[in-house]
């Protein structure tokens, strides 16, 4: 009898498993407490590495999809120093693939494809070892019982208590994110110094990240070390007073930055959690977590790459058959745990380094993990 799969979740990982499975005509439940694809801003660009992302895409037989849509030209980075000197303008050569972004909306749409999600599905309690299998508590009061729970469900997971008492703490940095509509035509001073990538500038415990996605939109990400208070006496919900304080708080930086955070549009409140670097757990038969619900770290470019292939992977040894599911899933665990611990370190020290007393740190993060720059 095969068995039955739910997936809690429908972002990169979830959707990434639910596919792969769906290739190798395995069914998933997949549950999500969306109650649609947009029922909210999918968020901004990422970009998918070669052997990460990509290797994803690749096992969901998506690739030239992905290729018809990704923007290598969106991988050209450019620093500034907070009066505005160009420290690094990088452009990549157009045969140059090795991180193409690609917003995040696409990516959604794409793994959904033909997959039948189960939207405005809230999980609130994954309980194994059940009678009749692992147990799923809804929002709405009722119970699912399923053979393997797979927990996508990222950084506030209801299902990482199943197997984990750990719980995502702050990093001591806040982002603040805006964005800019039809940037070409309403602001194309602001386009050029976006350009066709990303445009970083680092300051002392401050940064400005501004990141082209398509379309002419623009994510703005103004990054800071504060307690987790800061906002004590700001209303969050008031763009105005928001906007006031950020530019208090990067008061001094050249104008062309300051205007980034000018004429933003809504701003949303991030601070940064994670997950201790090398979070595990003893194996719980029945259930496991993949992506931000196993091992959330600091958004350096790492997380959904590791989330779409961890999907991939868990997906394709399932559906193998080869081995015991269990034993599938505790080898899988294995793999999981080792690599993303390797990510969570370097995301971890590059976020000190990035956000930090010494923007010098920063200049150096870049130099060495693209020394062409
Ligand atoms: C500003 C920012 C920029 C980033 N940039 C990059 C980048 O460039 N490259 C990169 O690789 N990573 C990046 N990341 C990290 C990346 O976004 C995450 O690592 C990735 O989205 C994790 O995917 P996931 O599927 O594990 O979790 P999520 O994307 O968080 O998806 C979880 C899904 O589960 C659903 N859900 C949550 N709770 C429940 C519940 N109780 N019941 C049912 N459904 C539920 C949610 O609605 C959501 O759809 C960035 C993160 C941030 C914040």
């Amino acid at each position: 009898m095969r068995q039955r799969i739910a997936v809690v979740g429908g972002g990169p990982a979830g959707l990434a498993f639910a596919r792969v499975m769906h290739r190798h005509d395995r069914s998933v439940t997949v549950l999500e407490r969306d109650p649609a694809p947009d029922a909210r801003p999918p968020g901004g660009t990422l970009d998918l590495h070669e052997g990460l992302g990509r290797l994803a895409m690749d096992k969901a037989g998506l690739s030239a999809e992905f290729e018809a849509l990704s923007r290598p030209e969106g991988q050209a980075m450019r620093i500034l120093d907070t009066d505005g000197t160009v420290l690094r303008d990088w452009r990549p050569d157009p045969a140059e693939r090795a991180n193409p972004e690609i917003d995040r909306g696409q990516l959604r749409d794409l793994l959904l494809g033909p997959l039948d999600v189960r939207w405005g599905q809230g999980v609130t309690k994954v309980v194994p070892g059940g009678r009749d299998g692992v147990l799923v508590h809804f929002e709405d009061g009722r119970q699912e019982a399923f053979d393997l729970v797979v927990g996508a469900d990222g950084a506030w997971s209801r299902t990482r208590p199943a197997v984990s008492p750990v719980t995502p703490h702050y990093t001591g940095v806040t982002s603040v994110e805006t964005s800019l509509d039809d940037v070409d035509t309403r602001h194309p001073d602001l386009a050029r110094l976006v350009g066709d990538g990303s445009v970083a500038v680092y300051g002392v415990n401050r940064a400005v990240v501004a990141q082209r996605n398509s379309g002419g939109h623009v994510k703005v990400h103004a990054q800071f070390r504060a307690p987790l208070d800061w906002h004590a006496h700001l209303d969050l919900g008031d763009a105005e007073a928001v906007r006031s304080r950020l530019l208090t708080l990067f008061d001094g930086w050249t104008a062309p930055v300051l205007d980034l955070l000018r004429h933003g549009t809504g701003f949303v409140h991030r601070p940064l959690h994670v997950l201790p670097v090398s979070h595990t757990w003893t194996h719980v038969p029945g259930v496991t977590l993949l992506g931000d619900a196993a091992h959330l770290m600091p958004p350096l470019g790492a997380g959904a790459n590791l989330a779409l292939l961890e999907g991939a992977e868990l997906a394709e040894s399932l559906a193998d058959g080869s081995a015991d599911p269990d034993d599938a899933v505790r080898a899988f665990e294995e793999r999981m745990w080792a690599r993303a611990g390797r990510w969570a370190k370097i995301t971890a020290a590059g976020l000190e380094r990035l956000v930090s007393p010494d923007p010098a740190a920063a200049l150096a993060v870049f130099d060495q993990v693209q020394p062409s720059r």
